[in-house]
């Protein structure tokens, strides 16, 4: 059986238990080398066999895995936060389920959280936002009908938005024309959980050139929305007035 990993974001203490003990026990280990701290595969076996897939096609993966699942040996699969998340893990377990190789997928800490984290965000916050959209700009991977970003930025969601900070002006551009207010609050972080982590907060009126000035160019996400703005509800969860299943409410 292959275990499809999600690596977390970055921080080696940011994997799952279950991740980590598979990590340590695997005989053949194929990481994303892109993105995957390769700090997250230490304490491996000293035999294993450890494939960077950034510098593999689809069918080498295939090939590595269905070779060393013929000799009886563990094989995993380690993907950058959490798999479900442009992982492209989807093509890989059709091909598995075409060789009738079995797998599993271990779920991790999308880089999407870890910015949450880093922010100090509530993506939820009640009046504001009861919504979330992962989303991208378009790039070499178009976006399919009604999926851009203008299209997105109606529903006034918090968004969150992968793959995109080196087309920062067209972003900007794009989530105005759908109708954000330029003074709606922006996060943007680099490498969250690393240490080499920063945090920029702005305004979509101002966020392009903090992020310029910085030199951002890759591996960070842009958090819209006004979650991250100090006007909210307080929450009804806890709300003393309000009856909830575990707690009566007060008069
Ligand atoms: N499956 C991954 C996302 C892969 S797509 C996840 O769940 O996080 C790769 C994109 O994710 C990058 O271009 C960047 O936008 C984002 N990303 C990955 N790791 C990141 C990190 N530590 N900090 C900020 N953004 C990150």
């Amino acid at each position: 059986m292959i275990s499809f990993i999600g690596a977390g974001p970055g921080d080696p203490e940011l994997i799952t238990i279950k991740g980590r003990r598979l990590i340590d026990s695997a005989d053949v280990i194929i990481y994303a080398g892109s993105l995957v701290n390769p700090g997250v595969l230490e304490g491996h076996k000293e035999s294993a066999a450890i494939y960077n897939s950034a510098l593999m096609d689809l069918d080498e993966v295939i090939k590595v895995m269905s070779e060393a699942e013929a000799e009886g040996k563990k094989v995993v699969r380690v993907h950058t936060g959490d798999p479900a998340i442009y992982g492209a893990h989807r093509e890989q377990m059709d091909r598995l389920d075409e060789l009738g190789i079995t797998y599993e997928v271990i779920p991790g800490v999308s880089s999407a959280f870890a910015t949450a984290a880093a922010l100090k965000a509530e993506y939820t916050m009640p009046s504001k936002s009861q919504t979330v959209i992962f989303t991208r700009m378009e790039g070499r991977t178009p976006m399919p009908e009604g999926e851009k970003l203008t299209d997105l930025a109606r529903h006034h969601a918090t968004m969150v938005i992968f793959l995109s900070i080196g087309f920062m002006e067209e972003m900007v551009e794009q989530l105005e024309a759908g109708g954000y207010e330029p003074t709606t609050p922006v996060g943007v972080v680099y490498k969250a959980s690393w240490p080499d982590q920063i945090i920029l907060r702005g305004t979509l009126a101002d966020i392009a050139q903090k992020v310029k000035d910085n030199g951002i160019k890759k591996t960070a996400l842009t958090v819209v929305g006004d979650c991250l703005g100090d006007d909210y509800e307080l929450s009804k969860l806890y709300d003393k007035h309000f009856t909830t299943e575990f707690r009566k409410g007060k008069e």
